[in-house]
């Protein structure tokens, strides 16, 4: 008998230790990110996915090992003969015990894809942005993948160890008349902080028309943590309903479309009207499929047209621009659909209505939108001419002049100024010149400014505590 017989599982449960020191040895490694929030968010994460490999190691030793130790003991029916631990784990628990090692072995990249994304750091700060707006706190993380989609860290270290578990409960070992003994409920014995990921497509990372898209992304995650959508609903009151999209289809697939248009609604009013060119040109690149999760495109995009329709600001010529660029791109498109009768007047009906509730929901909430990011941003500008009248510049927050929108395409494309501007004016500005610049070409400057925006609100902030 070799030793490895005589100790089962101890390859797999090594192999799980050398995780966890490689999960530890990745939050040290952490220390090399400049901004302390995120590498605090990262090192929460790395944490949780410690506790779900802590998790993993105790549903093999005292759950599935323990158990196999006992039922060695009994003695099988007919032949009286007992079998070995070795032999029982492989027989009634080798798919666990395989999926074990796979769940293990995700946690761990998942960490490190985490930890080592090359999304720009400063994306971070819109979705921080946003969270600030509904005072949520918990920790957020950004995982490359493949699509662009939010997941809580229940879903990420939980719902794998419970499809163990869930498995494990329906044995039972032929020649026992007992029970198995159930699993604790590892749920609620995991500590996990509260945490999310959102997932960006790895390959977009650097491309700043896609960026919009994790406005979208935020609202989801805020919906499912704060029931935003509910929240919404229970608004609209017991007169209106629900689009509903395709009657043949069941209600809570129409429901989880219209909470997809409610997503897009959303985020089409906070991050201002390139949104809806962000959606057209991801769905473009990536061509778009109706699914149980997602309606059809044309309904999407007459969402978010109404905005663009509606939309109305007298402060600079930003919102107006960016309209001006993107509205006839989308109105083709709509054309199109409904000609080849993709987009009925039913469906138009419907979704008017639903615009209006999710309109009205924004405007209860009262959080910061596209417009009065631009009121703000008026509001401070003209202070400029105010703080070099009265001599008092070195005094006060460094506040720039309005610039329009051709002097921010000039400075950041031309003459290459990063600019300190609010990152969702920014974007809506350059976004809607992406036609003659390349913005992919332009991403790190983007980032500056955005850098730059961050250091001016960081200094803002230590000024007005030093007078307050
Ligand atoms: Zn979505």
């Amino acid at each position: 008998m070799s030793d490895l017989s005589k100790q089962p599982l101890r390859s797999t449960l090594e192999h799980i230790g050398e995780l966890e020191s490689d999960v530890s040895s990745t939050i040290r490694n952490l220390a090399r990110i400049p901004y302390p929030r995120i590498r605090f968010n990262l090192e929460i994460a790395g944490k949780n996915y410690k506790a779900g490999l802590d998790a993993v190691r105790r549903v093999l030793t005292e759950y599935l090992l323990t158990r196999a130790q006992q039922f060695a003991t009994l003695p099988q029916p007919g032949t009286g003969k007992t079998q070995t631990v070795d032999e029982i784990l492989r027989k009634y628990w080798g798919r666990q015990l395989n999926m074990s090692y796979h769940i293990a072995e995700g946690f761990r990249t998942n960490f490190a894809l985490e930890a080592g994304a090359n999304i720009p750091f400063e994306l971070y700060f819109l979705v921080f942005d946003i969270f600030k707006e509904f005072n949520f706190e918990e920790t957020l993380v950004f995982r490359p993948a493949d699509q662009f989609k939010s997941e809580t860290f229940e879903e990420t270290i939980l719902e794998p160890l419970d499809s163990i578990l869930q498995v494990g409960k329906q044995t039972i070992l032929p020649g026992t008349l007992e029970q198995p003994p159930v699993p604790r409920d590892l749920r609620t014995e995991i500590q996990l902080k509260p945490a999310n990921a959102i997932w960006y497509v790895s390959g977009e990372a650097h491309n700043p028309i896609l960026w919009p898209l994790i406005i979208h992304e935020s609202f989801h995650l805020l919906d499912n943590r704060l029931g935003l959508f509910q929240e919404m609903e229970s608004l609209m009151g017991s007169t209106k309903k629900l689009p509903v999209l395709d009657p043949a289809k069941i209600e809570q697939v129409n429901k989880k479309w219209s909470k997809e248009i409610f997503q897009d609604i959303a985020a089409v009013h906070y991050f201002g009207p390139m949104y809806a060119f962000s959606l057209m040109n991801y769905f473009e690149r990536l061509p778009y499929i109706r699914s149980v999760e997602h309606p059809e495109m044309s309904s999407r995009l007459y969402a978010v047209n109404k905005y663009l329709q509606t939309a109305h600001s007298q402060h600079t010529d930003y919102l107006t621009r960016a309209l001006s660029f993107c509205k006839p791109l989308i109105t083709r498109e709509l054309a199109r659909y409904e000609q080849s009768g993709e987009l009925s007047d039913e469906v138009k009906t419907e979704l008017d209505m639903f615009y209006d509730a999710v309109a009205s929901w924004l405007r209860s909430r009262r959080i910061t939108l596209f417009t009065d990011r631009l009121a703000r941003y008026v509001a401070q500008g003209s202070r400029a001419r105010e703080m070099v009248d009265k001599q008092i510049i070195d005094r006060v927050p460094y506040v720039d002049p309005i610039f329009t929108f051709d002097e921010v395409v000039d400075l950041v494309f031309t003459k290459k100024v990063s600019l300190a501007l609010d990152p969702t004016l920014l974007l809506n500005v350059v976004l809607a010149v992406s036609d003659k610049y390349t913005p992919q070409g332009y991403s790190e400057r983007l980032v500056d400014c955005m850098y730059k925006c961050r250091v001016k609100q960081a200094w803002d902030l230590a000024l007005s505590s030093i007078k307050a």
